[in-house]
């Protein structure tokens, strides 16, 4: 998805830079985008990366991998075969295979067609136990085969679909579900998130502090604490557990530092919206950005809030990269310096930008005071075997101008 969207449209990079700033990632990704001008902070632009990727289409399906096979799918099943008399017993297959997920076991197989396997059970996106427990639920259904669930609880309603359908005996089955979609989502939810969306951004820095560019194999609390990124561990406002973990990213192959609550799973939640909010993301990605501002004034370490000052440096310095710019490009860099001399991809991107301009000994100059910073940093390493590329003939949409 990630992969997707990264070389995806330029309006969603457009909208995604407008939206969140440039809070976004460095190294986990230096593999994938070892051409992209990456930003030291910028790891959120992934986030919403990601929620885009997962948005335009509406809603992301179980069933199948892509939206487009599901919009197929759909269409196939478009044929009305559902009698009125029939939907009673069609919501009741769905309730029964909902109450089903609450055993944690393979009771759900035999509502389902094979579409649903456990990656779909278990995939909190698409199913939430402590929601199917907890909230009261209504369920509608058409003559084609769609269901809907509305969920209602803890001042919460949230939405999720279905889509039946009738397999060669003539049984009926769930063929698809959806993600959840948040009509209303309770306070102490989006606490939650803005909680773990900061532990995360504090996080994502962690590779430039390495010297090899890498997340650590573990992060913890503990780790960033040491780090200096947080000042204090962050908790649920409803007191579930928060932990950090390491996932690979299946597209893209990078690894990715994550914080996820055991009772409200990861932030992402906060995109997963019904239409008519996610209509107005920018003003609602800007309430986001303010409401986590006051949370990282509170947590956030001296090393995150060093972080922060660099953040105008290195826009300024990107700035200067599309004008292929480096003489500017290292003015920049010589202000960041002051503060940090930890600055990722920046020392990368410096060097692409003196090869691209023909000029080797300042890229050489530049690389010598890298390798000093990163000395096992592979793409460093590796960067003079790069074929020399202008930021104009890139070939990544970012710089495409
Ligand atoms: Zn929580």
């Amino acid at each position: 998805m990630v992969k997707n969207s990264l070389t995806g449209s330029k309006k969603n990079n457009e909208n995604i830079n407008k939206n969140i700033g440039n809070m976004g990632s460095v190294g986990s990704n230096s593999r994938m985008n070892s051409m992209m001008p990456l930003k030291i902070l910028n790891i959120l632009s992934l986030a919403l990366f990601f929620a885009f990727a997962c948005n335009p289409a509406g809603t992301a399906y179980c069933a199948s991998d892509a939206a487009g096979d599901t919009e197929e799918a759909a269409l196939e099943y478009r044929e009305a075969f559902l009698a009125k008399q029939d939907f009673a017993k069609a919501s009741a297959l769905i309730d029964d295979f909902l109450k089903s997920l609450v055993n944690k076991d393979k009771s759900y197989e035999r509502f389902v067609t094979v579409e649903i396997g456990e990656d779909c059970v278990n995939n909190f996106y698409m199913i939430d136990r402590n929601i199917i427990k907890n909230y009261k639920r209504s369920i509608t259904v058409n003559s084609y085969g769609e269901a809907s669930c509305v969920y209602e609880g803890n001042g919460e309603i949230i939405k999720q679909e279905f889509i039946l359908i009738k397999n060669e005996e003539g049984a009926l089955k769930i063929n698809s579900v959806s993600e959840k979609r948040y009509v209303t989502m309770d306070a102490g939810r989006r606490g939650c998130y803005l909680n773990t969306r900061a532990v995360y951004k504090a996080a994502s820095l962690l590779p430039v502090l390495y010297e090899n560019m890498q997340l650590p194999e573990t992060v913890s609390f503990e780790l960033l604490k040491k780090q200096k990124l947080l000042k204090e561990e962050v908790k649920c406002p409803q007191n579930a557990n928060i932990f950090i973990s390491i996932d690979k990213n299946s597209e893209s192959q990078n690894y990715e530092v994550i914080a996820r609550c055991a009772l409200h799973g990861d932030f992402f939640e906060l995109y997963k919206l019904d239409d008519k909010i996610s209509a107005d993301y920018e003003k609602y990605n800007q309430q986001i950005d303010k409401d986590e501002e006051a949370i990282m004034k509170r947590i956030g370490g001296p090393l995150y809030e060093a972080f922060l000052k660099i953040q105008p440096i290195e826009d300024a310095f990107y700035e200067q990269y599309e004008r292929q710019n480096p003489a500017e490009m290292l003015k920049h860099l010589n202000r960041a310096l002051v503060i940090d001399k930890r600055l990722g991809n920046m020392y990368i991107t410096l060097i692409r930008a003196y090869r691209a301009a023909n000029d080797e000994k300042s890229a050489r100059e530049i690389y010598d005071m890298a390798i000093k910073v990163y000395p096992r940093w592979e793409d460093l390493k590796n960067v003079f075997d790069e074929k020399n590329i202008s930021p104009d003939d890139g070939g990544d949409d970012e710089i495409e101008d």
